[in-house]
């Protein structure tokens, strides 16, 4: 691939590469932006490396977060987004989980400290000038996720690598070198040495951004990843999967791809329709349940939070769709799963590909605002408490019963009525 003569590079980041570049350090953009750019893909998300020294970035730049200083990371804030600028480095140690690193090292140093070619490619923002040591472009064209360097020794020094590829791969339709993948298959034991948290971010990650969810599964399958950490994983997906969102944002016309393969990919996106966009059809945390025989088990391994988990064990826990499309059966439905109902009409979704035709029954009696929890009734506790019910059990049975009452027939949702019938029911 014959590099363009110049990428449209955003004015925040070039406003920092300009601060770097004029107090005379360098500054290279660098890994996923250059690699979906000349994809033809947009992303903003422009990472850029530099000879300055952390402490040099933060003194040149004083909004900045150190995110991850001691290993040259600094956040930098520019026109309200902030950019991350890393010193060139060099692993010195790894331990397959870690790196020791040392700075004052060269580009080219830098670039081949990283994972795969297609993420070694730097371009000078200002002299637009590309460096491309491993020959990342030529992977590029050949949709090619290659290791740099050795990969036996390169997934060794952090596993965490294995799993990347297999996003890549999988983002991209791209496929993994054989020396590689190879060295992935070999390697992949060492998975267990990872912490939950890396692995969920790139698990979650991997549901996010894959053309196909299926390929993805069989890949954490096939390299040796799911047998690690995911066994529950179901080997073939069965319900057919919404494709990738393709991103976040999609590329502007403009910006065509340099491989000449967007349009035919983009061309093969199903139009995405139904009541929830792409973003949530591609929630890590739906997909986790809807791929896994145990989720909340996979969930706790992963370390997910415990408003994930709980979401899961909800989901688990509720019925999976009401009885009928009736408002009624819709309305017992609502009630009994409560908020897990969103995640539940996602799955079903998913499972089925279609929305449910209870789904516009749904959002009808919320557009109403029918009362389905007990918070809704038309009178509290209180006032049974004033009309002679004693708290307790009872009451708790009463409130119950008149929830019952209104969800099956909302117009009876009002003081006089919910009282009388209180007073009847004692
Ligand atoms: P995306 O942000 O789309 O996931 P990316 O390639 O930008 O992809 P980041 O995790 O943002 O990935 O990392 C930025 C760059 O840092 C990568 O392109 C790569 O050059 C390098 N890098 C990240 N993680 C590793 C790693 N574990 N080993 C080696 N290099 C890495
Ligand atoms: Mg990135």
């Amino acid at each position: 691939m014959a590099f363009p003569e110049r990428l449209d590079i955003p004015t925040d980041v070039l406003d920092i590469s300009n601060t770097l570049e004029g107090a005379g350090f360098e500054a290279w953009c660098v890994g996923g932006a250059i690699r979906d750019t000349l994809l033809g893909e947009a992303n903003s998300d422009f990472d850029i490396a530099t000879s300055a020294t952390p402490e040099q970035v933060r003194a040149l730049f004083p909004h900045n977060v150190p995110v991850g200083e001691k290993y040259g990371t600094i956040a930098v804030r520019s026109r309200r987004r902030f950019h991350e600028v890393t010193t060139f480095r060099q692993d010195v140690r790894t331990d397959g989980r870690h790196a020791e690193v040392q700075f004052g090292v060269s580009l080219e140093e830098d670039l081949a400290r990283r994972d795969f070619t297609i993420n070694a490619i730097a371009y000078h923002p200002i002299r637009q000038e590309w460096r491309d040591p491993f020959d990342g472009a030529a992977d590029l064209d050949q949709r090619t996720v290659r290791a740099v360097g050795e990969a036996g020794r390169r997934f060794g020094e952090d596993y965490l690598r294995i799993l990347r590829a297999l996003r890549f791969a999988a983002r991209f339709e791209f496929k993994i070198d054989t020396p590689t993948w190879d060295a992935a298959l070999a390697a992949a034991p060492g998975l267990v040495n990872l912490s939950a948290e890396r692995v969920r971010d790139e698990w979650f990650k991997g549901l996010r951004t894959t053309r196909s969810i299926e390929r993805l599964v069989d890949l954490w399958w096939k390299v040796g990843a799911a047998k690690v950490w995911l066994p529950e994983l179901v080997q073939e997906p069965r319900p057919q999967l919404p494709a990738a969102p393709a991103g976040a944002v999609r590329a502007p016309e403009r910006r065509q791809s340099l491989v000449g393969r967007r349009e035919e990919r983009s061309a093969a996106l199903p139009e995405l329709t139904g009541v929830h966009g792409a973003t949530l059809r591609r929630d890590p945390v739906l997909l986790t349940i809807l791929l896994c025989l145990d989720p909340v088990a996979v969930l706790v391994r992963l370390k997910a939070s415990n408003a994930e988990i709980a979401r899961a064990a909800a989901v688990l826990a509720g019925r999976p769709e009401p009885e009928g499309a009736t408002p009624v059966a819709v309305r017992r439905w609502l009630s009994a799963v409560g908020d897990a109902a969103d995640d539940l009409e996602m799955l079903w979704e998913l499972r089925h590909r279609v929305a449910p035709i209870w789904e516009p029954v749904m959002r009808g009696i919320r557009e109403r605002g029918e009362p389905l929890t007990r918070k809704e009734l038309a009178i509290t506790g209180a006032d049974l408490q004033s009309a002679g019910v004693p708290p307790g059990p009872a009451m708790g049975n009463l409130l119950e019963r008149l929830l019952a009452m209104v969800v099956d027939d909302p117009a009876l949702n009002t003081r006089e009525v919910l009282l009388a019938r209180a007073r009847s029911l004692r």
